[in-house]
């Protein structure tokens, strides 16, 4: 940390760049505490390493923060300046002893207050919406930005996400769809990815945004990204691919499906183009989309007669038994709130109704008008996956 107080109650901070030998004096006869639990911090005045504060070894702070890498406190200082730059009332490590949170910075504009967490290290996710939860009890909305070393890009538009990355997805202007923030302090750059598609459970379609520190402002780096990418080709061929080795993707969530699949005749590579399609809330479904597509047209809309009516909430039920049979996972997504999982299902039973399977009769209820095929060979199955995307003016 940079902050620490000093025995008269002042704070000194170590953000400013300060000659080593002016700390060395400053150390000597001074002892400095840590603002939020009070205990005995170590002035660390390296010759190479930015100078920090630190908790004795074996004494933890009882905030826990993350271990700080020489990486994570570059990064800080960074953003620290570079909010500061630009006009902002920004606090570096505040103790806000009401919910007994440090957050690396605060920044309060006109309307909104924002803590900054910059987090470089692994984080439990109960941790992590703890922390959230409490910023939004009085009223500070939480702002996760990931150490860039956790970006890990695939192609073009592909990245692979774990859970602990999808933590930090955030709509800073709800209800549009979320984004997520690295920094690099080596390179002084932000990444935004945003239109975010996951087609397997740890890896996603997404529009990457690199914005250097010194050309982008906070206000443009959180507004929403209204360019896309042509997502559909890369969709329709990543399910080519799918298709041709499920197996490769298979995992124990996915053995259930399997043998359901056999018992109803249907080869896994050719399953019906109607499952298996992007959704703008489809990011709620750790499970990809082939899968729990697939589960709604197993579980109530193949077996149904066309003519049949139904709710929406048959579908909801389905779902929530395959949840808790542990064949369909949620994401947890703490920092989302103006959604929720029933909407990904929604648009997806609004995608059938776009392609002539269902009507909706009402806000609740959906009549099943067309039946479902079965693609008879691998060829065939991409001509309908192409066919069904076009047909349902599909922008995601
Ligand atoms: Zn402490």
């Amino acid at each position: 940390m940079f902050v620490a107080l000093r025995k008269n109650g002042d704070y000194v901070s170590l953000v400013e760049k300060w000659k080593r030998s002016d700390l060395l004096e400053l150390r000597k006869d001074e002892t400095f505490l840590c603002p939020a639990c009070q205990s005995k911090v170590q002035l660390k005045a390296g010759m190479k390493k930015t100078h920090h504060f630190a908790h004795l070894k074996g004494a933890e702070c009882t905030i826990k923060t993350e271990p700080e890498s020489e990486y994570h406190l570059d990064g800080k200082r960074q953003l620290f300046h570079w909010f500061q730059a630009q006009g902002y009332d920004v606090k570096l490590e505040p103790f806000l002893s009401e919910i007994s949170q440090r957050p690396d910075l605060l920044v309060v504009t006109q309307d909104r207050r924002y803590a900054i967490e910059y987090q470089c290290s692994g984080i439990d996710s109960a941790l992590f919406k703890k922390r959230s939860d409490s910023y939004r009890q009085i009223g500070i909305i939480p702002l996760w930005i990931l150490g860039a070393k956790w970006f890990k890009r695939m192609s073009t538009y592909s990245v692979r996400l774990s859970s602990f990355q999808w933590l930090f997805a955030t709509s800073f202007n709800q209800p549009i769809p979320p984004s997520i923030l690295f920094y690099c302090p080596n390179t002084s750059t932000f990444i935004k990815l945003s239109n975010l598609q996951p087609f397997t459970s740890s890896e996603a379609f997404s529009s990457i945004h690199f914005y250097k520190e010194d050309v982008v402002s906070f206000s443009r780096l959180i507004a929403p990204n209204k360019t896309t990418f042509p997502l559909l080709p890369l969709w329709v061929r990543k399910k080519h691919k799918w298709r041709a080795n499920y197996s490769v993707y298979s995992t124990s969530n996915l053995a259930t499906l399997l043998t359901t699949l056999y018992e109803n005749r249907i080869p896994p590579s050719l399953l019906p183009a109607e499952a298996g399609v992007p959704l703008t809330s489809g990011y709620w479904f750790h499970t990809p989309p082939m899968v729990w597509q697939m589960w709604i047209l197993l579980d109530l809309l193949l077996p149904l007669k066309v003519g049949t009516t139904f709710f929406f909430s048959s579908v909801m039920g389905v779902i929530s038994e395959r949840i808790s049979s542990k064949d369909l996972i949620i994401k947890q997504l703490p920092l989302l709130f103006h959604s929720r999982y029933s909407h990904a299902v929604e648009e997806y039973l609004l995608f059938l109704v776009s392609v002539g399977k269902l009507t909706k009769l009402s806000n609740t209820k959906y009549k099943k008008i067309g039946e479902l095929q079965i693609p008879s060979t691998l060829e065939g199955s991409l001509k309908m996956d192409e066919a069904i995307l076009k047909k349902s003016g599909n922008s995601c």
